[in-house]
């Protein structure tokens, strides 16, 4: 029989499907000046406004006068793109500016800029690792997809360590010839749970058996720190750690990856990363609003200090409604559903019925069974919708059929081992 292409991917979908974790897209547009107020259109083409609760804008530099000042003019005088790649025509004062600006937020001799955070950890754990021969790289098990691919790709020796686990890190390094190159890639604050690695213990191992560290601060960077370098910079670690890489998408509000460290590691990278090489250099307005982003950071306190006092309210509204959730001492507060055709319903609700959207956040994103709503609070929002939000959910949890059978509100701790 022929290969059928068509009722090939049809069915790939249709598992996908029956399994509760089909991707719908919520079709949003934020309102500048309003944020996290954004129109939802509905798949039946009606249009609503909503609050998001789930964006990772974390301080609203996505609408800052400044972000979009620099922006503008940058577009007014280049265009809109950079016509060309790195190499080849496409280095503007931008790239090079904003490169200066992440090595000064590190304390790092060097700054690389790539298209996006996942193509940073991709493209430099990727070429980290075929630079060195017979070289090992140990993983944080919950380390983001991006990672995971970089280090498949460099195609060396692996070991995952669990999350967070000191003695089991020890346990596999021990494993390996302390003559080799070694890489522990891990995060700072890991996107999906909320908690802080212990970063100073894993440098301590990595002086101890001689291996480079590579910490991905994405949920970190502008949050944390005096000046916005993350849980290094709060912790006074930045000098501890090879290699940082962070995001302008998330909390700088914009787009792109970057890593900062050592000049001649990070010249490496740029001779040899196929993922920063062969594609063309991010746009001049794209950068300017990076570039606004993280200097109004380094100097601003005021929106790290209302996030912090943002979260802190909702986290002690939701423990008097007696929703449990992983407390990781972070802005990302994750309330465990545990089951996705129910974590879908209750997004559907919130958004129907509540004009909320939060987006489920199921398998593969998380391990099965640890199905969640990813509730992230912003400086932008006001007292009175983080009382309403923590109103709604406790209304849904208490009163709503779709939870009798959710299993784990009660297990959380249970459930927490197995993530
Ligand atoms: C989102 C994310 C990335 C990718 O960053 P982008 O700039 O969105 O590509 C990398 N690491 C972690 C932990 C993330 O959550």
């Amino acid at each position: 029989m022929k290969f059928n292409y068509s009722t090939h991917f049809k069915n790939c979908v249709q598992s996908v499907k029956e399994e509760g974790r089909y991707r719908y897209f919520a079709q949003l547009e934020r309102i500048v000046g309003s944020f996290p107020n954004a129109i939802y259109t509905s798949p039946e083409g009606k249009r609503k406004n909503v609050k998001i609760w789930c964006g990772n804008d974390y301080l609203g530099m996505g609408q800052h006068p400044k972000v979009l000042a620099a922006a503008q003019d940058a577009i007014e005088k280049c265009g809109a793109g950079a016509g060309g790649t790195r190499n080849i025509s496409g280095t503007t004062t931008y790239h090079v500016e904003l490169e200066e600006c992440v090595a000064d937020l590190h304390n790092k001799e060097a700054g690389l800029v790539f298209s996006s955070g996942y193509v940073a950890n991709e493209g430099t754990l990727s070429t980290l690792g075929k630079l060195m021969p017979g070289c090992v790289i140990f993983s944080d098990e919950l380390n983001h997809a991006s990672m995971v691919h970089g280090i498949r790709s460099s195609k060396c020796q692996k070991f995952i360590f669990k999350h967070n686990n000191l003695d089991h890190l020890e346990y596999l390094l021990k494993q390996v010839d302390i003559n080799l190159p070694k890489i522990i890639a891990f995060e700072s604050v890991y996107s999906m749970e909320g908690d802080i690695a212990p970063i100073e213990e894993i440098a301590d191992l990595a002086e101890k058996y001689n291996a480079l560290t590579y910490i991905d601060e994405v949920h970190a960077v502008g949050i944390y720190g005096n000046r916005g370098g993350g849980v290094v910079d709060e912790r006074g670690l930045m000098d501890r750690i090879d290699i940082i890489e962070g995001t302008f998408g998330k909390c700088y509000g914009s787009m792109g990856g970057f890593i900062t460290g050592d000049a001649a590691v990070l010249d490496a990278i740029r001779c040899y990363a196929s993922g920063f090489i062969f594609t063309t250099s991010l746009p001049p307005a794209t950068l300017a609003a990076s570039r606004a982003a993280v200097d109004h950071l380094k100097e601003s306190q005021e929106e790290r200090r209302v996030l912090h006092e943002n979260v802190a309210l909702l986290k002690g509204l939701l423990r008097k409604s007696g929703l449990k959730f992983y407390d990781g001492d972070t802005h990302i507060i994750p309330l465990i559903v545990g089951e996705p055709t129910c974590c879908r319903e209750v997004t559907n609700i919130l958004l129907d019925e509540y004009n909320i959207y939060v987006q489920p956040i199921n398998y593969p994103t998380v391990p099965r069974g640890t199905e969640r709503l990813r509730l992230t609070a912003s400086c932008v929002h006001t007292k009175e919708d983080i009382h309403y939000l923590a109103e709604v959910l406790e209304h849904l949890w208490i009163h709503n059929h779709v939870f009798n059978e959710v299993k784990n509100i009660e297990d959380i701790e249970k459930l927490k081992v197995c993530v």
